[in-house]
């Protein structure tokens, strides 16, 4: 079911209905499909720039991110079961990527940091086919050259950290051609999960 919160359209599902969705995405591999988490701070901008608004309703998938549009949800009689943020998704992803053999990219954060956090997951999934990582301090006249490795790398999962909205920018631009069967911004978590 989608709950409408300030004019976004937010998926009114747990997380592990999330995380079913994102696998059905996966095996389907139909069309490419984006995932946002919506977080407060993000909607609150969206309700002066359309452009981030439209983001969000592009998006195959938005979960809330954050107590407070849970909170909100609720108070608008339209209660979401719970919050779902982007490193608990990406984190609840791993344990099916390693199983089902999905490759998995990271792109963002500063140099090595996407690097590390391939390490870290592959030393608690051992199996995690991890099939590139690039870092996000390139300028918009590299931005063809990092897509065409995505897209070369053929991974299932991209998890894209360049900070909001450019990393839902940067999956609305280049879906169709990366061709990735998921795509979806996570903020800080590479930081997070490189420790
Ligand atoms: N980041 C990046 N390229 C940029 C700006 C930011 O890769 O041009 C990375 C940053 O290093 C961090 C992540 O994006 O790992 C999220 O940044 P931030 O915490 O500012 O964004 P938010 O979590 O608010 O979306």
């Amino acid at each position: 079911m989608r709950v409408q919160l300030l004019e976004a359209a937010i998926d009114g599902i747990n997380m592990q209905e999330t995380v079913k969705k994102i696998s059905s995405f996966i095996e389907k591999g139909d069309k490419p499909k984006s995932v946002v988490t919506l977080n407060p701070e993000y909607l609150y901008r969206a309700q002066s720039e359309r452009s981030w608004l439209d983001l969000v309703n592009n998006a195959d998938l938005v979960t809330p991110d954050g107590a407070g549009i849970v909170w909100a949800c609720k108070m608008a009689g339209t209660p979401v079961p719970e919050r779902v943020t982007g490193i608990d998704l990406m984190l609840n992803l791993m344990p099916l990527a390693e199983k089902h053999g999905w490759g998995v990219y990271l792109l963002g954060a500063a140099p090595g940091v996407a690097e590390e956090a391939a390490a870290n997951l592959k030393k608690q999934y051992l199996a995690l086919n991890i099939v590139g990582a690039h870092h996000g301090y390139f300028p918009p006249a590299e931005e063809q050259e990092v897509v065409a490795q995505i897209a070369a790398a053929k991974p299932h999962l991209l998890f894209v950290a360049l900070g909001m909205p450019r990393q839902e920018q940067f999956i609305a631009k280049y879906k169709e051609q990366m061709q990735v069967p998921v795509s979806m911004g996570v903020g800080g978590s590479l930081d997070v999960i490189a420790g």
